[in-house]
């Protein structure tokens, strides 16, 4: 079935009592057991809650896994799979990694023996020479924040079942609507549902699929004990939003590619970073493993001083972390979400101080150019404040 029809018909069917269309929020922490030695089948929230598991079950279909987990936020997912290795061992992981789970990494599990070598994921031959006899895992992004770098998953899965490593795919920024890694050999996927799965930037949410039974059964176990579940309302916000995925994304790309063309060609533009741009190096790789090319966009300007101009002058455009939702936001990397990434290895990586990155939302891509260009200063006349 269609991923698009799979995703507007999470948790139709769970209430066959009353035949709710959409699942109810079991605001429980408990359930009555029927008897001694008897159960419904849910006995405390943290093990098990109906909400949760309706987007549970969701994710699980989307991607193709066995079993879906959801999480309080993104980083409780990619903490709670961590924990699946112990001191001694070792992971290859996407150098420019998503901020956050570079400071999990560097400033929290190496304090209990994990070690982590960050390699180029896009190739896939740096990815082999980092292995080592203690490496257990890759963990790489498909789609990399914020320089949009594509990894081969397909390559990088075969290598992690010709070397037995895990292989783990935060796919964030494409979701399972735009690849789908565990079809191409990945073992595991992660997400932030915050972002475009929620997709309207009001739930922090995380979630998991794994493609094989017995590690979701040690999966499960982990959840259970560690306990960053996510609770009843954000589980059916985060449906809620999955409802959407495939409009809202199908919108959202088709403005990052105009408004990507539209920087390409802009004066004080000095790079554009966007997989859909046939120029950029990884296209004819998503064009062959994906549906699209997401919607994020990664810019450089010419000039320092005209990085500020843009994030105060855009009106339309938020100046705000984060990404995914309907909303356009903008971004300044190098002093917001990378700002845990040693400086050193930023400037390797090209986060700079004149590089932006755009969130596209489901606006007018029109609206959305025109102020792009008025806070270019360019253009069009610039309203005064009180025409706001
Ligand atoms: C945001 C993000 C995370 C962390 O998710 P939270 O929901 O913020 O905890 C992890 N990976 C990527 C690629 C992200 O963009």
């Amino acid at each position: 079935m269609n991923i698009a029809t799979q995703a507007a018909q999470i948790g139709l069917d769970w209430d066959t009592r009353t035949g709710a269309v959409t699942v109810p929020i079991y605001q429980t922490a408990t359930f009555r057991h029927p008897g001694l030695g008897q159960s419904t089948g849910y006995d405390y929230s943290r093990s098990g809650n109906p909400t949760r598991q309706a987007l549970e079950g969701g994710i699980a279909r989307l991607d193709g896994g066995a079993r879906g987990f959801a999480y309080a936020s993104g980083m409780a997912a990619i903490a709670n799979l961590l924990l699946l290795f112990r001191s001694g061992d070792h992971l290859v992981v996407t150098e420019d990694l998503y901020g956050g789970t570079c400071r999990l990494f560097d400033q929290i599990l190496v304090q209990y023996g994990l070690s982590f070598t960050y390699v180029d994921t896009s190739d896939p031959e740096a990815v082999r020479g980092a292995i080592r006899p203690e490496t257990r895992a890759l963990f790489v992004e498909s789609l990399t924040n914020p320089l949009l770098k594509v990894a081969d998953v397909a390559a990088l899965s075969a290598l992690c079942r010709e070397r037995g490593l895990l292989c783990i795919v935060d796919n964030t920024f494409l979701t399972p609507y735009l690849l789908r890694p565990l079809d191409l050999g990945a073992d595991v996927t992660v997400y932030s549902g915050t972002k475009y799965l929620s997709g309207h930037n009001d739930t922090v949410s995380g979630l998991v699929a794994v493609r094989d039974q017995v590690l979701a059964d040690r999966v499960y176990f982990l959840q259970n004990s560690v306990g960053a579940v996510l609770g009843p309302q954000d589980a059916w916000l985060t449906i809620r939003g999955m409802k959407t995925l495939s409009v809202r994304l199908d919108r959202q790309q088709e403005n990052a590619g105009r408004i990507a063309e539209w920087l390409a060609r802009h004066p004080r533009v000095r790079r554009v970073f966007y997989p859909g741009l046939p120029d950029h190096p990884g296209h004819e790789l998503l064009a062959r493993q994906a549906r699209g090319f997401g919607a994020m966009i990664a810019f450089e300007v010419d000039d320092k001083a005209l990085v500020e101009r843009v994030l105060l002058n855009t009106e339309l455009i938020s100046f705000a972390e984060s990404l995914g939702g309907v909303e356009t936001l903008i971004t300044f990397p190098q002093v917001q979400t990378h700002a845990d990434i040693p400086p050193a290895v930023r400037e390797r990586l090209g986060i700079n101080d004149v590089l932006l990155r755009l969130s596209v939302g489901i606006e007018d891509a029109d609206d959305l150019i025109a102020d792009l260009d008025q806070a270019f200063g360019g253009g069009s006349q610039r309203p005064g404040p009180g025409n706001r």
